[in-house]
């Protein structure tokens, strides 16, 4: 089979879907075809390809491929130059309906490695999960590097400096990679999140969580999440939250925020009295920027500061830790390959599989998830 490796064309994606680790392994069985500067962002050279047995080809190559492997989905022009009946894999967006009825329109087979479920099985091809590692670690870096004081405490002959006090919202993939980078860092580190068992992970990184007590059984059965995932809190427990986090902000130097909920406007967790209460220099990353953001007086793409407080919106963070993040992708990709493709390097869909039903997207010339 031809297995197509593009370059990315949205602007800031650096990343790669496939890695010379990778495409060695595929061309063993298969033609894998990569586009000339495909991996260029991620520092991985045309003569590394080729060394892991690729051959070099031009974009429209590359697109005409039986399988296409991505990061982002293709733009139409892109698209346009598939094969109708040809496979793809990407991070296409599941929630972005109108993308979806153009792949199914060009009767396109298309998986949406996002969609998978959150079950031990898929862990292997978990890429919400390996991106979001990554994106929770540059968040501090970001922070750090914007951040005018130290981070650790440090004692000297000229006086002693205080640690930076850290506050994260949303304790889930990133979240726990952000405490445990701020932590390595020396940071003091306070993290709240909806769902309950986050408070025995937090407190086992090192870091205080701020308990936002639960006076209904609603309140309770919905901070429960479903598969994994958070559900949009009722509007009493979110005033309590913002209550709390409003005195815990004060006294932070920089917060960190990724409460996303799938499919969903990011909730609003930093008011703009919360970022008016906040010390002068301190410092925000809103990581759900992308998805509306965590504080509104965030702005995508760009780094702010408004009531003293310096407000980073970086859309991709993942992208600016290109190589490793394309590493780990190009594996995830791998691993879910084998869901898809027999040991003798044939197609064999089983529609029936957990994991393929949940991250097949269209086929057919339908759109399939609902
Ligand atoms: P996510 O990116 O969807 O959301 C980030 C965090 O924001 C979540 O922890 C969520 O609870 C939190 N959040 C949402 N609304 C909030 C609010 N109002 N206030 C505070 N926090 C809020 O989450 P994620 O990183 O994709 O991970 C979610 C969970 O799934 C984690 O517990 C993770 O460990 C788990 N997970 C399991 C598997 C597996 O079992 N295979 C794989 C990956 C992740």
């Amino acid at each position: 089979m031809k297995i197509g490796v593009p370059a990315e064309s949205r602007p800031g994606e650096t990343r790669v879907a496939a890695t010379p680790e990778t495409v060695k392994k595929l061309a063993a069985q298969h033609e894998v075809l990569v586009q000339a500067g495909a991996g260029l962002h991620a520092s991985v050279p045309d003569d590394a390809y080729a060394a892991a047995g690729a051959r070099i080809v031009t974009a429209r190559e590359a697109f005409q491929a039986a399988l296409v492997l991505k990061v982002r989905a293709p733009d139409a022009d892109e698209r346009s130059l598939m094969q109708p009946g040809a496979l793809l894999v990407g991070m296409l967006n599941p929630f972005d309906t109108e993308n979806l009825a153009a792949m199914a329109d060009q009767r396109l087979t298309a998986f949406a490695l996002e969609a998978a479920p959150r079950i031990t099985r898929a862990q292997s091809m978990d890429v919400l999960s390996s991106q979001a590692n990554i994106a929770g670690y540059k968040a501090v870096m970001m922070a750090a590097n914007a951040y005018q004081r130290f981070m650790p405490m440090l004692m000297t002959a000229a006086g002693t400096v205080k640690a930076a006090r850290v506050l994260i919202m949303g304790v889930g993939v990133a979240g726990l990679q952000a405490i445990a980078t701020a932590k390595r860092l020396g940071a003091v580190i306070e993290a709240s999140d909806v769902r309950p068992p986050v408070k025995e992970q937090v407190e086992s990184l090192g870091a205080k969580f701020i308990d936002v007590p639960f006076i209904t059984d609603e309140e309770k059965e919905i901070a429960a999440g479903a598969g994994g995932y958070a559900r949009p809190m009722p509007a009493d427990w979110m005033r309590r939250q913002a209550e709390l986090v409003h005195e815990r902000a004060r006294l932070a130097d920089i917060v960190i925020t990724t409460a996303l909920i799938p499919g969903r406007k990011a909730p609003v967790l930093i008011s703009e009295d919360t970022v008016k209460a906040m010390k002068p220099g301190s410092i925000i990353v809103d990581m759900a920027i992308e998805q509306g953001g965590n504080c509104p007086l965030t702005e995508l793409g760009k780094t702010v500061v408004k009531h003293g407080v310096t407000l980073i919106g970086e859309p991709n963070l993942p992208a600016l830790v290109a190589a490793d993040a394309s590493a780990l992708y190009a594996r995830n990709v791998l691993d879910f390959l084998k869901l898809i493709v027999d040991k003798n390097g044939k197609l064999a869909i089983d529609r029936d599989d957990e994991i393929v039903k949940a991250v097949m997207v269209c086929a057919d010339g339908e759109v399939l998830r609902k």
